[in-house]
């Protein structure tokens, strides 16, 4: 079909661009990035100029954090910025971890949404491979939920997925799967959702196999949870980039956000790793009987949740689910605002 075609061809030029830029062609790849010149237009190679940050102008300043793939600094370029500076094995051929990256990145430029965290260039001159962000003010809803136990009420909740959904749903429109949608890739600045770290997965796993914190199916703590009944089936020891992630698979790890908001921990808390790949696999999910909240709002979990992709709601569906949720508090006084009170934020 004619879109399935043009948005093969934008991927296409992306990478042709995005190669081009490396630099009155110096550096040659190899794999599947042509450095053709006749087969594409040329003016794709400044599109991606604009986006490649020269490494000597980047100001790092403390380590933020280190994550699966790399380490986060605070940083300075044109204002305060976040950059995340991958961690390049040295002994690795760059050659095929350097055109996913390039092409990661070409996607993660085309993102402009309120929920979404700004993304303002890339290094990609190996070894230095960094993407540069936003600097996200507030904290992750996993440092409010897990380590400052501030609780959500049920209205703020709803607040916050919606928040979510309307991220997502515009990621989903444009056809990046997040892939590794979590509490820790989603900041509140005074309550506005950020959502970070999309559609970066492969490259980061990819390019370093850095597996070190990981147990010896490569799994981090506290990512589990997250992962849908046939990601869990399809782990195999040193092979999550392979996994089938979809859009479902989004919604699934949206459910287990869901889950954290409403109970203010994760589901299946406190059990080993193999318990829960056992569980999850065979479609058992974390009861809810414990739960405080009404009918619609477990629905929604279920449906997040649902053994079988196909059953689980889009965001936009979600979305519409979200908003003819009752909200009790709101209703009782009407002066108090729809954004969040200060109380969950910093
Ligand atoms: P994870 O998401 O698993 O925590 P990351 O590598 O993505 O690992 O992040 C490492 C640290 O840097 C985390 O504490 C995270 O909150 C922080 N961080 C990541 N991106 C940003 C950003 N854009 N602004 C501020 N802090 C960030
Ligand atoms: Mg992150």
């Amino acid at each position: 079909s004619p879109a399935r075609a043009l948005v093969h061809q934008d991927t296409k030029e992306d990478l042709t661009a995005s190669i081009k830029s490396e630099g009155s062609g110096r550096v040659s790849l190899s794999g599947s990035g042509s450095t053709d010149d006749s087969r594409w237009p040329r003016q794709n190679s400044l599109s991606m100029k604009e986006w490649d940050i020269p490494y000597d102008e980047l100001k790092l300043f403390e380590v933020i954090g280190t994550g699966r793939f790399g380490t986060v600094y605070r940083g300075s370029w044109h204002g305060a910025v976040a950059v995340k500076l991958l961690h390049v094995n040295a002994l690795s051929d760059h050659s095929v971890p350097l055109d996913t990256f390039k092409h990661e990145v070409a996607t993660f430029r085309k993102t402009r949404h309120e929920n979404l965290v700004l993304f303002m260039g890339a290094c990609m001159k190996p070894p230095r491979l960094a993407i540069v962000t936003s600097l996200c003010k507030g904290m992750t809803l996993f440092t409010h939920i897990h380590l400052r136990k501030d609780k959500f009420t049920n209205n703020k909740s709803v607040i916050v997925a919606q928040q979510i959904s309307q991220g997502m749903g515009y990621l989903h429109a444009r056809g990046i799967i997040h892939k590794d949608l979590k509490t820790k890739n989603i900041f509140l600045e005074n309550g506005k959702v950020v959502i970070t770290d999309f559609g970066l997965f492969s490259v980061t796993k990819l390019c370093f196999g850095n597996n070190a914190r990981g147990d010896s199916l490569g799994i981090p703590p506290g990512w589990l949870c997250y992962l849908a009944p046939e990601l869990v089936r399809a782990l195999r020891p040193h092979a999550s980039l392979h996994l089938p992630f979809s859009k479902a698979t989004d919604v699934y790890a949206f459910g287990t956000v869901w889950y954290e908001l409403l109970c203010g921990e994760y589901p299946f808390k406190g059990q080993p790793p193999e318990a829960i790949i056992w569980q999850v696999g065979k479609g058992v999910k974390q009861s809810l009987a414990n739960m405080q909240a009404s009918r619609d709002i477990k629905d929604i979990l279920m449906l997040c949740w649902s053994y079988r992709s196909l059953e689980r709601p889009d965001f936009p569906h979600l979305l519409s689910t979200l908003e003819k949720l009752p909200r009790k508090r709101l209703a009782r006084s009407p002066s108090h605002p729809v954004h969040l009170s200060r109380s969950a934020d910093s």
